[in-house]
C-alpha cells in the first residue's frame, strides 16, 4: 500500500494554531468511523466540515427519484446536472437538502447506499461534485474535507492528508451497530457483503479509483475508541504542519 505510516514522534504536545487557514483530507473506506471522527477532529480544529459522500448520495437519490436507468451513464450525467444541492459545513450541525428538502436521512437508507458507486462512477458527476467540493473548501478558510479521492484528487495541496483504514470485519460491525442503533435491523453478514462489494467498485473504478495519496498518513481504526482516533489524527494533523504540508 502507498502512504506513509508515521506512529510517535514529538508532537504530542504539539497545539494547532486556530487562526490561520487549513485544509484537512480525510479519505477512506466506508465504515472505518471517518464520518464521525472526522466531524469531531473538524469541531477541535475549529474547522468547518465538508462530507463529500453526501454530495454523492444526494446525486444518488436525484437519479433514483428520476427513474433512471442506472446501468445508463449518459442519463445519470443528464439527472446530475444542475443538481439543486445544498450542502452545511457546521459540523455541529447537518445540513443536506435536495431542492429544499431535507434528505439527511433518506440518503444514508439502503435503497441510496446500493446505488451509489454506480453514479459515482460516471465522470461528469464526479467532475461536477469536485468543482463545487474545491469552491466550498476555498472559501471556509479552515476545513476537513472528508471523501474518498480529497488527497489526490479534489486537494492535492492539502496541509494534511490522512487515510482511514480498519478491517473489513471492524468496518461491517461498526455499520452494523449503526443500523442497529438508527433501527434499520441487524444483518452483519449483508453489511459485510455490501462493504466488500462497495470496496471493489470504488478501489477498482477507472476515474479517481480509492486509494491513499503518496503523501497520506495511514491510521488503522480497527483497534482505537473514538477518542483515541481523535488523538491520533490531532497529532498527525500537528505533524504535517510541522513537515510543510502539501502547500
Ligand atoms: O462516505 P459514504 O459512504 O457516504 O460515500 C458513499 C459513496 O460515495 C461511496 O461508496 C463512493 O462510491 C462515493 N464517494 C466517492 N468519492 C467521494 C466520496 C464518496 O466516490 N469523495
Amino acid at each position: 500500500m502507498l502512504g506513509r505510516n508515521v506512529r510517535g514522534g514529538d508532537v504530542d504536545d504539539a497545539e494547532i494554531s486556530d487562526s490561520t487557514p487549513l485544509a484537512v483530507a480525510m479519505d477512506g473506506p466506508s465504515g472505518t468511523g471517518k464520518s464521525s471522527v472526522s466531524r469531531r477532529l473538524a469541531t477541535r480544529l475549529a474547522a468547518r466540515y465538508l462530507d463529500t459522500g453526501a454530495m454523492y448520495r444526494v446525486a444518488t437519490l436525484r437519479v433514483l427519484r428520476g427513474g433512471v436507468d442506472l446501468t445508463d451513464p449518459a442519463a445519470i450525467a443528464v439527472a446530475v446536472k444542475d443538481l439543486p444541492l445544498t450542502i452545511g459545513t457546521d459540523p455541529s450541525r447537518e445540513l443536506i437538502e435536495l431542492d429544499g428538502e431535507d434528505v439527511s436521512a433518506e440518503i444514508r437508507g439502503n435503497v441510496v447506499t446500493k446505488a451509489v458507486s454506480a453514479v459515482s462512477a460516471v465522470p461528469e458527476v464526479r467532475e461536477q461534485l469536485v468543482a463545487l467540493q474545491r469552491e466550498i473548501a476555498a472559501s471556509s478558510g479552515r476545513i476537513v474535507v472528508e471523501g474518498r479521492d480529497i488527497g489526490t484528487v479534489v486537494l492535492p495541496d492539502a496541509d494534511a492528508k490522512i487515510y482511514l483504514t480498519a478491517s473489513a470485519q471492524a468496518r461491517a460491525d461498526r455499520r452494523n451497530q449503526q443500523n442497529i442503533a438508527e433501527g434499520r435491523g441487524d444483518d452483519y453478514e449483508a453489511v459485510l457483503a455490501d462493504v466488500q462489494r462497495r470496496d471493489t467498485l470504488d478501489s477498482t473504478r477507472a476515474v479517481s479509483p480509492l486509494r491513499p495519496a503518496e503523501d497520506a498518513v495511514l491510521v488503522d481504526t480497527s483497534d482505537l475508541s473514538m477518542d483515541e482516533v481523535i488523538d491520533e489524527l490531532y497529532r498527525v494533523v500537528a505533524q504535517q504542519i510541522s513537515m510543510g504540508g502539501g502547500r
